[in-house]
């Protein structure tokens, strides 16, 4: 079995981003010792996603020489008011970096009313800018702010498509972004019991729009709460979602796998190969 965590944040994880990656990389390599370990086998790519120049430049830097470990920078709405220095020109030069594969994550928050709509608007189409000029996809998040983002991505189509993360609108809204080139992205909330409306939508739209992933430290799937989440738990996400849609978990794993490289524009040859085979057995 092959799992992409197309969305985790391996600098907000309070530990240290190289251990964590060398812990996956060791058990795909079949070195690691305990269970726990092995069972992260299966997640055998990942993209972390950086927010801020400062997550970017201390996390790219530590894992980008580790196998399967993509990277996305962009600059989320919170940080519309301090963006940083030069940030546009380093924007510039990091999206030409060696793994790095997507914008993002950028958007509208208006739960934390950033700055005011139009810095975040502004901010946000800037951004969707630099995805053009660099021919990548975008990762979009989106807080009740449903349909400025909308109405935003109608008039300035990603042109390499993009990924709605953590998506929480209903099955409607969900196939107007299908309908703009969007993939519609769980995370770690589907498995929760009163996300009834997600289920609804997870269950419906076509599964070749369908990614997981799991946002981790935050959104911890339902099996784990209480812990911190990290890119291994994302087989419960995989698990609850195999079930909503009455299949096996092996063959959604394989369509979503399918889902991810496309959605990032990879290949399968972009990826070191591992033989998950004996995981698969546990
Ligand atoms: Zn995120």
């Amino acid at each position: 079995m092959r799992i992409f965590d197309t969305h985790c944040h391996l600098g907000l994880l309070y530990e240290d981003p190289v251990a964590q990656v060398k812990a996956i990389d060791e058990a795909k390599r079949g070195l690691a010792v305990d269970k726990e370990k092995t069972k992260q086998a299966n997640v055998i790519a990942l993209a972390n996603i950086s927010t801020n120049l400062y997550d970017f430049e201390s996390c790219y830097k530590n894992t980008k020489n580790i196998p399967n470990v993509f990277h996305t920078i962009g600059l989320s709405p919170s940080e519309v008011i301090n963006p940083g220095k030069d940030w546009e020109e380093k924007l510039d030069e990091w999206l030409d970096y060696e793994n790095v594969i997507g914008v993002g994550e950028i958007g509208l928050d208006y739960h934390h009313k950033y700055g005011n709509k139009n810095d975040q608007i502004e901010f946000f189409l800037k951004q969707l800018d630099m995805a053009e000029k660099h021919e990548l996809p975008v990762v979009l998040h989106n807080r009740e702010a449903g349909s400025d983002m909308l109405d935003i991505l109608k008039s300035k189509t990603p042109s390499k498509g993009g990924i709605l993360h953590c998506f929480s609108e209903d099955s409607d809204y969900a196939y107007k972004m299908i309908d703009l080139g969007i993939y519609i992205s769980f995370a770690g909330n589907l498995t929760f019991h009163n996300a009834t409306n997600l289920h609804t939508v997870a269950k419906n739209i076509p599964l070749e729009n369908i990614l997981i992933e799991t946002d981790s430290p935050f959104l911890t799937p339902n099996a784990y709460r209480g812990k911190r989440n990290r890119p291994v738990f994302i087989v419960e996400t995989l698990k609850f979602l195999a079930k909503l849609r009455n299949m096996s978990i092996d063959k959604l794993a394989d369509i979503l796998f399918t889902n991810s490289l496309k959605a990032y524009h990879l290949r399968l040859s972009d990826l070191v190969y591992y033989d998950t085979t004996e995981n698969d057995e546990e």
